[in-house]
This record gives C-alpha cells, structure tokens and sequence, in this order.
C-alpha cells in the first residue's frame, strides 16, 4: 500500500537526518508538507544504548521535529554498501513512500557508511522507476527531486547549490539532537571521543557557516547534480553584494 509523502530524508544513522537536515525538516513539516525520515540502519554499531534505547530517541526526536513518519530498514551498520540487495531494500521503500523529493548523503563522506547511503539512495531512485526491475518490490515510482545534504563537517569546503533559511527552526533542530543526547554521553568513568557538547559545537558552526553564506543566522546546504529552474530572474532569493 503506497503512503505518498512530499519528502523523505533517507540518511545512514538514526541521528543523521537531524543533524544534517533537521531544520530543513522541521521546517518543512510546519509548512503542513507530509515528512519522513528513512533511516538505512538502526545504527547498532554505537557503542551506547540498547537498540530500544535508540528506537525510543529516534520516535522523540521524529516527534520534535514533526515529521509525520519514520522508519528503520535494519540494512547492516558499518557494512552499508552500494549492493544490489542492499538497494532493493530502498527501492521497496521508495515505491512504498512515494515521496516527491528525496533528501541523502552528499557523496563526499568522511564516515564510508555516509558515502554508501548516499549512492544507494541514487542508484534506487532510479531503479524504483523502471517497470520492469522487479515488480514484485511494488508498482514503479520514482521521486521527482534528488538533492544532496552537505556534512556539518565536510560540508564546510563545498560550494552549494542552495541553503534552505533554518533560523527559525534551529532550536526544535537542536532539541531534536538532544533527543540522542544518550549516545554521546558517557557512563561514570567512561571518556568518549566527542562529548555531546562539542558536537553541539560542530552543529551550531555548520549551521552558522551555511546561514552566512545566504546572509542569514542559520543554514543548511544542498547540492543538486542538475541545474535548478528559474523561471522568474526577480524571485531569486538573496543578495549578491
Ligand atoms: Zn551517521
């Protein structure tokens, strides 16, 4: 049964969709568009958290951005690879949710699993659409719009093809992350790599970062392998000088 959503963000991890997109999300959804998050794994290679844990701090945070879906496809954690049965997975999906724009990793990624989502989404957006590619995956349909999030960390040294204005929403984007905090928090007398607060750090400079780029407080970048339409010279947004 096919559920037709405007948008669907499919990203590697559950925590992925929020932090590179969530105030795109959030904002999206306030406009009363129908919204999902897709994520590919349910992330078990954390080392924190029991997968209810992570299942209950994905649904809050889907809540708090207000999305109207999420799911995991429980493809594997750091294995995740542009594989026919790998992209079957998402091609299901995709014929099932029938969104009209889709939102994945840029393929410039630090973390592999980030790269491999991110391929997997576009080569399954094209396989969706083709009748005959097994059929038995759902009736073909394929999203009309692809565009690509940039990192909050390798974002930072490609150019975009637009920012979407996310002032508004910051903050249900950042309680959004909170949502997690869980993962990023250690036990008594544990260390961890990146302590919650400085990847609040890293959050707010990325936002800060692609929000100067359009002359606003907060950003998020986009890139689209195609041109973008302009109909109307007078309607584009922002000021060049
Ligand atoms: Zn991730």
């Amino acid at each position: 049964m096919g559920v037709t959503l405007d948008l669907a963000a499919f990203f590697a991890h559950p925590d992925d969709a929020e932090l590179v997109v969530g105030g795109t999300l959030a904002k999206e959804a306030a406009r009363g568009r129908r919204v999902a998050i897709v994520d590919l794994t349910r992330g078990e290679s954390g080392s924190r958290g029991t997968p209810e844990t992570r299942a209950a701090e994905a649904a809050e945070a889907a809540r708090l951005l207000g999305v109207a879906h999420r799911e995991s496809l429980g493809l594997p954690d750091s294995r995740l690879s542009p594989v026919p049965d790998q992209r079957d997975v998402v091609v299901a999906a995709l014929r099932r949710l029938q969104p009209a724009v889709v939102v994945a990793h840029h393929w410039e990624q630090r973390h592999p699993d980030h790269a491999a989502a991110g391929r997997l989404v576009a080569e399954a957006a094209f396989m969706a659409g083709l009748r005959n590619y097994r059929p038995d995956l759902g009736p073909a349909s394929r999203p009309r719009k692809l565009v690509y999030a940039l990192s909050t960390i390798e974002g930072g040294e490609l150019p975009p093809s637009f920012v979407v204005d996310v002032t508004d929403t910051w903050e249900r984007k950042l309680a959004a992350i909170a949502a997690f905090a869980s993962q990023f928090t250690p036990a008594p007398g544990e260390t961890v790599a990146l302590p919650f607060d400085r990847f609040r750090e890293n959050v707010e400079l990325a936002g800060r970062r692609s929000g100067s780029r359009i002359g606003v407080a907060y950003g998020e970048s986009f890139v689209t392998r195609e041109p973008l339409i302009v109909e109307d010279l007078l309607s584009l947004g922002g000021s060049s000088i």
